[in-house]
């Protein structure tokens, strides 16, 4: 019965001038997320809002789940088209809406028009009155509620009449592509995925960074990574996954460090190579899933150490996230189950019993100093050999 759909977007609406560059950005990628959809789509502004119309069949319920997934929209709401063939017609066509959407009918309701056409030979106050009248003429279980009704019976008069009441619920956030693009260091873990989601929902374009160790860490490992970077790209568009081997820098730095440190000098290490690759591919910042004092590399003293590396800006969006909250968006967004598929971690792999939990930053320099002879070599190495995945939804 739904032939188009009246996208709402919230936070875009109050940039000023550069709106129109935001609209345009969330019509492109709702262009590209509906690119893969069975059936034609024709989408459009108009009058502040965007509309998407079906051209003949569609599968309504892949559109939807599509729409769900790019951020910048607020509500999605299904649309019903009529012909203007007179206010009677347009009336029953009212009462058939409510019969086909609301099998229930113990609810209450208003009736909320616009006149964009303003020939159209009512005016809006008395569009309201006249159809919920008809309303309630056909279904005497509804009442009325003029301020906060269950059912929002929306009817907008342009050229053709739209009747539209639900809203699905859309992501929120930004379009992504209006916010630059900033590197993801994507482990398997329950956590970088979902941080990587918060900052593409703020409009940044992801790439990705892996750090694998074959054959301590096995091909599944990587493919799990491959995987979640799939489910990711289908809310932030294609991902470009370097994946890094890691095998001959993590033995150097076992055979030269004190075990303790090999987490934290190791952990310094990635974000050194993963900031030379983001600068390389123009990106602004990086990304973890770190969260202050989740593991002993994530303590306050901990990142001290590993945020040094870097000059780019880091971002964090689990900082102050418990696992149980992470979990909880990891479980929305459908990367969860495929996290703790139980396959190896490069960085569980070399662990010592006793980890430093509060790595003071001199020591870990002067260790590091032990690196000195072969490490510039090794990671030339691994960036000369890195291999590029484009992974798309
Ligand atoms: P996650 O669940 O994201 O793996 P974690 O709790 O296992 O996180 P750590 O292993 O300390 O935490 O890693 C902290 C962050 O460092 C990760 O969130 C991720 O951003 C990055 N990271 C860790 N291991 C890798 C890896 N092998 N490749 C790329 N990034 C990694
Ligand atoms: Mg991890």
């Amino acid at each position: 019965m739904f032939t188009a759909f009246l996208i709402k977007y919230a936070e875009i609406g109050v940039k000023g001038k550069n709106r129109y560059l935001f609209e345009d950005m969330l019509v492109h990628q709702m262009k590209l997320a509906l690119k893969k959809c069975d059936g034609q789509f024709l989408i459009h502004k108009s009058q502040g809002r965007i509309f998407v119309e079906a051209q003949g069949e569609f599968d309504f319920e892949e559109a939807v789940e599509r729409l769900k997934k790019v951020f910048g929209i607020s509500g999605i709401c299904p649309v019903v088209y009529a012909e203007d063939e007179g206010f009677g017609k347009l009336a029953e066509r009212i009462v058939a809406y409510v019969d086909e959407v609301y099998p229930d009918k113990h609810k209450t309701f208003k009736v909320h028009s616009r006149r964009a056409r303003k020939d159209y030979p009512k005016e809006s106050m008395e569009i309201n009155a006249d159809l919920g009248e008809a309303v309630l003429n056909a279904y005497p279980e509804m009442t009325v509620d003029v301020h906060s009704p269950e059912i929002l019976l929306n009817v907008e008069i342009r050229e053709k009449i739209y009747i539209y009441s639900e809203i699905i619920p859309g992501p929120g956030g930004m379009p992504v592509g209006t916010g630059g693009k900033a590197m993801l260091l994507l482990s398997g873990g329950i956590d970088s995925p979902v941080a990587g989601y918060m900052i593409a929902k703020r409009g940044v374009k992801l790439d990705a960074v892996y750090f694998h160790a074959p054959p301590y860490t096995s091909e599944r490992a990587k493919q799990k990574v491959v995987d979640l970077a799939r489910i990711v790209a289908g809310y932030a568009g294609p991902v470009w996954l370097h994946v890094i081997n890691f095998t001959d820098i993590q033995l150097y730095i076992h055979e030269k460090c004190p075990h303790e440190e090999l987490t934290i000098i190791m952990r310094r290490y990635m974000m050194r190579i993963a900031e030379e690759i983001a600068k390389e591919t123009d990106c602004l910042g990086l990304i973890t899933g770190e969260s202050i004092g989740q593991v002993a590399s994530q303590t306050m003293q901990s990142l001290v150490a590993t945020n040094e590396v870097c000059s780019l800006p880091v971002y964090r969006p689990l900082i102050g996230f418990d696992k149980q909250e992470i979990v909880e968006v990891a479980e929305k967004i459908g990367t969860f189950e495929t996290s703790i598929l139980p396959y190896e971690d490069c960085c569980t792999i070399f662990v010592a019993k006793h980890p430093v939990t509060k790595p003071n930053l001199n020591v870990i320099r002067r260790h590091e100093h032990n690196l000195d002879e072969g490490i510039e070599e090794l990671v030339r190495i691994a960036l000369e050999t890195k291999e590029l995945i484009v992974v798309e939804a």
